[in-house]
């Protein structure tokens, strides 16, 4: 049996506002089972950020109970259990790319970082652009560089915010890609955050449907496409089954017709 590596039951969390409450997360349980790739889906303000950030111990919930490798979400957050992906790259753009990748484990006063850096920007496929600077890369490549930053400490959780929302549709193809290899390779557990159908349903194992307004969980499908998955498994009947199924989901916790 694989471990379980996020285990949510009834949570809640809760904003005090000047205007009053905002239910962010309501009756939120999720079990996520180590080596899954889990996104969470659905239009902005359903709370999805605030999931993560919970998990992450950005946020503090407000009810129900949250375990992140059977630890509570601060004792996970100060064992360095998960790697977070924000959605803009927030790089140093005084620091060169290997540095930038380094900068956790400077912190850290970790010696001998360079093996660690260097493996993981292999991972992320920038081998050969370690002296660059940030602003000489594309967009794509800068979230890469932030990838192996994630990837630091080598958590076995990866937390990543739409990472990809704000690339064209050719580049988040050839990352998606790269993603899937990269899980493939690591084994890493991946919580990933997108509004885009096609996106959550090529990468996932398991997709989480949520509704804004109380932010509610509405639906969580398994995805039972092989892992190994080329682009052009998008027009195969069972990736389309899978995207309907997605799109009635939202569609039932009306969440684009407000
Ligand atoms: P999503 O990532 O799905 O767009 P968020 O988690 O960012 O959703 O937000 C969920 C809800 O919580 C929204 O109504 C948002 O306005 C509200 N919210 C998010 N962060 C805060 C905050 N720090 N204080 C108050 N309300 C917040
Ligand atoms: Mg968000």
């Amino acid at each position: 049996m694989a471990e379980t590596v996020i285990a949510a039951h009834d949570v809640g969390l809760t904003y005090q506002t000047d205007d009053g409450p905002v239910f962010a997360l309501t009756n939120i349980s999720l079990d996520v089972a180590e080596g899954e790739f889990v996104s969470l889906i659905g239009p902005s303000g359903c709370g999805k950020t605030t999931l993560l950030r919970a998990i992450a111990d950005l946020e503090k919930t407000t009810q129900g109970s949250l375990h992140v490798n059977g630890m509570t979400a601060q004792e996970a957050r100060l064992a360095r259990a998960y790697g977070y992906v924000f959605q803009a790259p927030a790089l140093f753009a005084w620091r060169n790319v290997e540095r930038n990748v380094a900068l956790p484990l400077e912190i850290m006063g970790v010696e001998d970082a360079g093996g660690r850096v260097a493996r993981n920007l292999e991972l992320v496929n920038l081998k050969g652009f370690e002296k660059k600077f940030p602003w000489q890369l594309s967009g794509g490549m800068q979230q890469r560089v932030s990838i192996a930053r994630a990837l630091a400490f080598d958590p076995k959780l990866l937390l990543m915010d739409e990472p990809f929302g704000a690339l064209d549709e050719i580049v988040r193809d050839k990352l998606n890609q790269q993603l899937l290899d990269l899980w493939a390779r690591t084994k890493k557990t991946i919580v990933f955050v997108t509004h885009s159908i096609p996106e959550a349903v090529f990468l996932s194992s398991k997709i989480v449907v949520m509704s804004p307004r109380p932010g509610r969980i509405i639906d969580v499908i398994d995805v039972g496409l092989p892992k190994d998955r080329k682009l052009d498994i998008r027009e195969t009947p069972e990736f389309l089954k899978i995207a309907h199924r997605v799109r009635e989901g939202l569609k039932a916790g009306h969440s684009y017709e407000d």
